[in-house]
Order: C-alpha cells, then sequence, then structure tokens
C-alpha cells in the first residue's frame, strides 16, 4: 500500500529524532512567549535533548477547562480560524482551535491514514457519522480532499437511504462508525443481500474493535476494514496512521508520544493556535518502537482502557456525573440509582423508596416515561428505567445520585 508521506513516514529514527528535537525547542520557546500558563510552569527550563522531555510540567485535562475558553491559545483569536468543541472532565466543555496551518496539516495527516488503506483520487467516499455527533468527520473531509477522492459529505439519515447512497454513487470507501458498520452487515444479512453487490472495498472505522469483531465485519461487508485511533483534544483522525500489518504508527514528525505510569501522554509539535505541551490523555496505552514491515518508522501505539469513567454510548461520549444531572432535572431528582451500560442504550435502575411514591402504579410508569424523555432530549440516548428495591444497594452506600455501575457489557 502506498505512503502519502514517504520523507517523514519513513525517515530513519536518528533524522526523526532530530528534527522531534528541533520542533520540541522551537515550541517551548512558543510556550514561553505566547501562553501565560507555560511560561509560569516552564519557568527557566530548556530544552537540549528529547530527555529533557521528561522533566517538562504535564498538561492535564483540568488545566483545559480551568483556562475554557482561550486562555490555551499561542496566537490571538483572529488567526484561529475554526473552533471544534469536546467534552472534557466532567462532561465540561474543551474548545480546540486550528489556524489555516493546522487545517492544512490535519488533512495531510488523515491523508496518510487514507493513502495506508489504499485510498487514492479514484475512491467515492461516504462519510457517515450517524448526526454529525463525532467531530473527527472535519478531519476525514479535509484528508478525502487531499488525496481528491470524491466525498460525500451527506449524512444519510436513515439505514436504507445509506444503502441507495452505497449502490447508487458507487461507494468505494465508507468511514463510519463500528456501530453503524453492524447496523449495515445486520441489513443486508436479514435482507439476504449479497455484500459483493455494492462496490465497497474499504471500511475505516472511528475507533478500533477488537480482531473478532473487525473479521466479522470483513466478511459481512466484503471490504477491508481499517481502524482510526486518535483522541480529540490532540487531533482525531490524524494522530496515528494504522498499516496494512494493523498497527498503529504514531505521526511522529508532529506529535511526541510517552507513557507515564501506563497513561498516553502527547505533545503536539507543530500545532499553532493550541499546542499542548505533554497532554495526560487520560487512556491507557503501550507504545513498541520495533520494526515494521510496512516500512513507517513512527513508533506503534497500542491503546487500552479510559482512565478517567468516559462512557460511549450509541457512539455519543458521556460522563457518569451527566447521568445524575438529567436525572436531576425529573422527579427522581436525588435518587440513588444504577446504571447498566450498553452499546446502544443504558439503563437505569431506580431505588424504590417512599420518596417516590411506589403506590401508585401509574405514577412509575409516568415517572418512567420522563425520564426517559428527558435522556432523549438532553443526552440523545435511550435509557431504560427499571425500579430497584432497597436490597440491591445493601451492599454499598450510594450517595444521592451516585453513579455506580453494575454491569458492563462489551
Ligand atoms: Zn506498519
Amino acid at each position: 500500500m502506498s505512503v502519502f508521506d514517504p520523507k517523514h513516514e519513513t525517515m530513519p529514527r536518528a533524522a526523526l529524532e532530530q528534527v522531534q528535537l528541533e520542533r520540541l525547542q522551537a515550541l517551548v520557546a512558543r510556550l514561553k512567549r505566547n501562553v501565560r500558563r507555560y511560561r509560569d510552569a516552564l519557568g527557566d527550563r530548556h530544552v537540549s535533548s528529547l530527555a529533557d522531555l521528561a522533566g517538562l510540567p504535564l498538561t492535564q485535562p483540568e488545566d483545559l477547562i480551568q483556562a475554557f475558553p482561550y486562555g490555551m491559545f499561542a496566537l490571538p483569536l483572529r488567526e484561529v480560524i475554526r473552533l471544534h468543541s469536546t467534552t472534557g472532565p466532567e462532561a465540561r466543555q474543551l474548545v480546540i482551535g486550528h489556524t489555516r496551518n493546522d487545517l492544512v496539516n490535519w488533512g495531510r495527516l488523515t491523508a496518510r491514514q487514507f493513502a495506508a488503506a489504499g485510498m487514492t483520487e479514484h475512491d467515492v467516499v461516504q462519510l457517515c457519522f450517524e448526526g454529525g455527533l463525532i467531530k473527527g468527520a472535519a478531519g476525514y473531509t479535509l484528508g478525502a480532499e487531499m488525496i481528491e477522492a470524491s466525498i460525500i459529505p451527506e449524512d444519510p439519515y436513515h439505514i436504507d437511504y445509506q444503502l441507495a447512497m452505497l449502490r447508487n454513487y458507487r461507494v468505494t470507501v465508507l468511514i463510519t462508525t463500528p456501530s453503524n458498520a453492524r447496523d449495515l452487515m445486520e441489513v443486508l444479512r436479514t435482507r439476504r443481500l449479497d455484500p459483493q453487490s455494492l462496490q465497497l472495498r474499504c471500511v475505516l472505522l472511528s475507533r478500533p474493535v477488537p480482531a473478532s469483531e473487525r473479521e466479522e465485519l470483513k466478511t459481512g461487508l466484503f471490504a477491508d476494514v481499517r481502524c482510526n485511533f486518535g483522541v480529540a483534544e490532540i487531533l482525531n483522525p490524524g494522530l496515528c496512521v494504522e498499516c496494512a500489518e494493523g498497527r498503529h504508527h504514531v505521526n511522529e514528525d508532529h506529535f511526541l508520544p510517552e507513557i507515564v505510569d501506563g497513561e498516553l501522554v502527547v505533545t503536539t509539535l507543530c500545532r499553532e493556535a493550541m499546542p499542548l505541551l505533554r497532554y495526560a490523555t487520560r487512556i491507557a496505552a503501550t507504545l513498541a518502537a520495533d520494526k515494521c514491515a510496512c516500512g513507517r518508522t513512527g513508533v506503534t501505539l497500542t491503546p487500552g482502557t479510559r482512565l478517567d469513567g468516559r462512557l460511549r454510548v450509541n457512539e455519543i461520549t458521556l460522563y457518569a456525573p451527566q447521568i445524575a444531572e438529567v436525572l436531576s432535572h425529573t422527579r427522581a431528582s436525588g435518587t440513588p440509582f444504577k446504571l447498566d451500560i450498553a452499546e446502544r442504550g443504558i439503563t437505569i435502575g431506580l431505588k424504590i423508596s417512599d420518596a417516590l411514591f411506589p403506590d401508585i402504579m401509574g405514577d412509575l410508569v409516568t415517572l418512567q416515561q420522563e425520564v426517559e424523555r428527558e435522556f432523549a432530549t438532553r443526552l440523545g440516548i435511550h435509557a431504560e428505567v427499571r425500579y430497584l428495591e432497597a436490597y440491591h444497594f445493601a451492599s454499598s452506600i450510594l450517595p444521592q445520585g451516585t453513579c455506580a455501575p453494575f454491569a458492563t457489557r462489551p
């Protein structure tokens, strides 16, 4: 498969490390000059080798919250031409800014992934992110334009409409969420449609899936399946390239990755609007520097679990406190609850008590509907409400509104 930017993607390690060092030194100088938080934290520290990185201060997600909205920007807002919002700890909003150069780089870095998946200007690409909820859609569009593929920037609102588009436009590459890919596979299966009747050659998933699921999708959709791995605050997509060997190479000329106490920490080397020094991603990961058959020299990253209790329901990112927050808008406010997270929705077990007037069945049904409606309106997710007797809560004393997941299905 082709390499979009062989100069940087296959650069010998020694040369790559020299590029990283020069970019890190320039970054530290920029941060000291332009971002007060970093000026205070860095003091008179300077970098003379890559080993000095370990002595520089970490940036925590909480720092981004404190500096919200523009306190981490290294350039005046007039030079920032794109703002993307993402969700940080405790469901707080975070903003990521991009200059024109940042967007060009985003396109180039995403194009590396596309080239690695064999995409060319002859491909027709369908981007399907279920309501545009995934901010990475912007990066995929930039990347597809960079390699001059024909991208369909329209979100099919229904699976039948999506299927019709796949057929009519003779789509060869589908970029989507694992849930949508699975839905598509199920529709083909239940309607006994031959996946080969589509022209799909490659499916690029927005996040990694287990090997077994990848194999199932490969067969069910009769296409190669690649997985993206990104971090919204750093870059998603564009942080890594998944090569034909199924390994995620970090784009190390732009991002300097480290593992600190098991956590992935990344420094953005080239970002102009909002550079981040040693950003703690709250994702467990491992890095490997062995040679890869694809020829890329960037270290490979294997992501693990989230370290901050972030949940994903129906491809929507949530934090546990948001559940309590939604409940607080209903008559169930203050009621202890337990949570069961599934791929497509959540089940909330509310503790039955006198306060929840269990004597009239009708009221419980009304409350059930009220809670389900609030979750659909406020978070866009399906929530099923059940009532649990007090003994379900006896093993642990739950403060009111505390979220305690009691089971997580894969
Ligand atoms: Zn490789």
